[in-house]
């Protein structure tokens, strides 16, 4: 038997997670126009050994940036965390939530230092450089979302 919730905005608009308490956590992902009003600022700083685009036939949503084990990752801009738990390939994974309809992603990591629904400053950290989940060596695997749709990373990174 499911529990049914009755929502009061459109089912794509909201993505359910559970909490650090087990209990459902009902986020709005906000729409906009994409653009954030302050610069992004790079989440690690490294050399970037695969972008975003095709790789064979398999496409990579992403920015892959090199660090060492337990290097910071910082939020790009200021949001609330979204989820911040283990996701699959993804390992340890955080999704935060800006503005205008922007989110980002940050997989692999060894650590993680936030917890969902927590709001976070531009530049704070949110968790460590790691290889955890489908990864070959220690990298931030970095995404960009729009709206629900994947974009380039440095469209958005000066
Ligand atoms: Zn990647």
């Amino acid at each position: 038997m499911g529990i049914f919730i009755l929502l009061p905005f459109r089912i794509e608009d909201v993505i359910l997670v559970r909490g650090p308490q087990r209990t459902s956590v009902v986020f709005r992902y906000s729409r906009g126009n994409g653009q954030l009003t302050s610069d992004m600022t790079w989440p690690l700083r490294g050399r970037i050994n695969s972008y975003y685009g095709y790789r064979g036939s398999e496409f990579h949503p992403a920015i892959d940036i090199e660090g060492n084990k337990g290097d910071p990752i910082v939020a790009e801009a200021s949001g609330t965390v979204v989820s911040a738990e283990w996701d699959g390939g993804y390992g340890n994974s955080i999704l935060i939530e800006h503005e205008n309809g922007v989110m980002t992603r940050y997989a692999h990591s060894s650590k993680l230092y936030v917890t969902t629904g927590q709001p976070v400053a531009k530049g704070e950290k949110i968790g460590a450089v790691g290889s955890t989940g489908r990864a070959s060596g220690s990298h931030l695997h970095f995404e960009v979302i729009i709206n629900g749709e994947h974009t380039d990373p440095l469209d958005y990174l000066k």
